[in-house]
């Protein structure tokens, strides 16, 4: 359990030397208690203390990574319950199932069609994270050559689902150095899959009841302080399948004993699978269980208009809301832009970029967009801020070299900042147009209206 602000204090060298930075060691106790400090920070702790402070400075959540090489997914970490009060660091994975009960073409296309599944999204791109073969034949030898398929095809990190300890272990001799998770151990196969975990030292997922219905928190309870027993660090716990409002309720209070009371049974990243034949339902659920607070997600379905809203959803979440998401400010050219065509300004907020871009794009007026860097702020804010100013727009402007790249001498600033016009003809020289107010009306206006 976790200690207390005085019970480290008793094992901190009680000199106040300053050396972590705080002014007494009680101060530092107190920051470690709160995890708002690292042990390392004091450099005489002695070793026989270090162990016994060991338990209270782990992080409350654990970090867990799956995968080699290029092919890492790492979950957990998390030290908030919201956003908002500092940021999520590690983003839910989404994995795709594959059954073993696939024939081998059709097996073959699931993989391709996982491995090309890859979406653009405000600069980002993004692709599915992780494959789970899922023992639905519970035949060992199906389940393996499906494995061989997958270990040809594909360098996802993987989940690998039997309640079979054997059919686990003949499949982790198969791919050795991939670090797969391990889907499940429950009471009837612990020790069998501790063994395999330890072997291999991979993460393992727990089932507290096998998958039975209505599993209970206590019953993950019991088996993850099991597991911890048998001395298994990596674990992935698993909830089990519940309707939205009660697996919503096992994901928050997971998360709040970890957090909150420091529980280390439950100090742990959770995996979710969505059942659900309904895509509606299956994006409602797996947006739900990114908010709060898998993992993992792992889905059936790998239809595009499913897995987009659920891709955009965890893009939204987890960014930190303290950085913004930016683009480089520079000059964009569009189309083969010449000297006689027409240089738009905005701001290098990501999603004002690719709001903006895109309607030049579809405009097919060859133009340049000049972007310039209001620290990631979207016009009007950037504006109300003073990152978008006149002196700024020219200053960007001069060292752009704006007046050797077109002939004329003319700037189209967005419509929500005419007011900016006059001070910028003042400062730069040029004439300054107010282009429209939104992104959508940047095609009519280049074609109507520049001149
Ligand atoms: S460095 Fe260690 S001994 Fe020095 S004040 Fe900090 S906690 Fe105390």
């Amino acid at each position: 359990m976790a200690l207390s602000g005085l019970d480290i204090y008793k094992l901190l060298p009680k000199t106040n030397c300053k050396k972590c930075g705080s002014p007494t060691c009680l101060a530092f106790a107190m920051k470690l208690a709160m995890k708002k400090a690292v042990l390392d920070e004091c450099p005489d702790v002695s070793a026989e203390s270090k162990k016994a402070l060991e338990e209270s400075s782990r992080p409350p959540i654990a970090l867990i990574k799956f995968g080699s090489g290029d092919n890492i997914v790492e979950i957990g970490g998390e030290t908030v319950l919201f956003r908002h009060e500092k940021t999520f660091y590690h983003q839910t994975a989404i994995a795709i199932t594959i059954d073993d009960t696939l024939g081998d073409a059709a097996l073959l296309d699931r993989i391709n069609a996982i491995e090309k599944l890859s979406f653009e999204r405000v600069g980002q791109h993004i692709a599915i994270d992780m494959i789970a073969l899922v023992n639905k034949s519970s035949s060992g030898e199906k389940f393996l050559d499906a494995l061989d398929k997958i270990l040809l095809n594909s360098k996802k990190p993987l989940i690998l689902a039997s309640p079979d300890p054997k059919t686990i272990e003949a499949g982790l001799k198969k791919c050795p150095g991939r670090r797969p998770l391990i889907y499940a151990a429950d009471p009837g196969n612990l020790s069998q899959m501790s063994a395999a975990a330890k072997a291999y030292k991979i993460p393992l997922a727990l089932v507290g009841n096998g998958l039975k219905p209505f599993p209970t928190l206590e019953e993950l309870d019991k088996l993850s302080q099991e597991a911890s027993g048998l001395g298994i660090e990596e674990i992935v716990l698993a909830p089990g399948p519940k309707n939205l409002h009660e697996s919503l309720n096992d994901l928050t209070q997971i998360r709040r004993l970890s957090l909150k009371r420091n529980y280390r049974p439950f100090g742990f990243p959770v995996i979710m699978f969505i059942k659900n034949t309904d895509k509606y339902q299956t994006v409602i659920d797996s947006c739900t269980f990114i908010a709060k607070y898998a993992g993992i997600i792992v889905l059936d379905s790998i239809e595009e208009d499913v897995l987009l809203p659920i891709i955009t959803m965890r893009q939204n979440i987890y960014t930190d809301p303290q950085k913004p998401v930016t683009v480089e400010p520079k000059l964009y050219k569009f189309g083969s832009p010449d000297q006689t065509s027409p240089i738009m300004v905005t701001t290098n907020f990501s999603l004002t970029f690719y709001t903006v871009s895109p309607e030049i794009e579809a405009s097919g007026h060859p133009a340049y967009l000049l972007v310039t860097d209001s620290e990631g702020m979207s016009v009007l804010t950037a504006w109300a801020a003073e990152k978008f100013t006149p002196e700024i727009i020219a200053d960007t402007m001069k060292k752009t070299e704006l007046e050797s790249i077109v002939s004329h001498k003319k700037i189209i600033i967005p419509g929500y900042v005419a007011v900016l016009s006059g001070k910028l003809e003042d400062v730069s020289g040029w004439q300054v147009l107010v282009g429209p107010k939104e992104a959508s009306g940047i095609p009519k206006y280049l074609k109507e209206i520049w001149k």
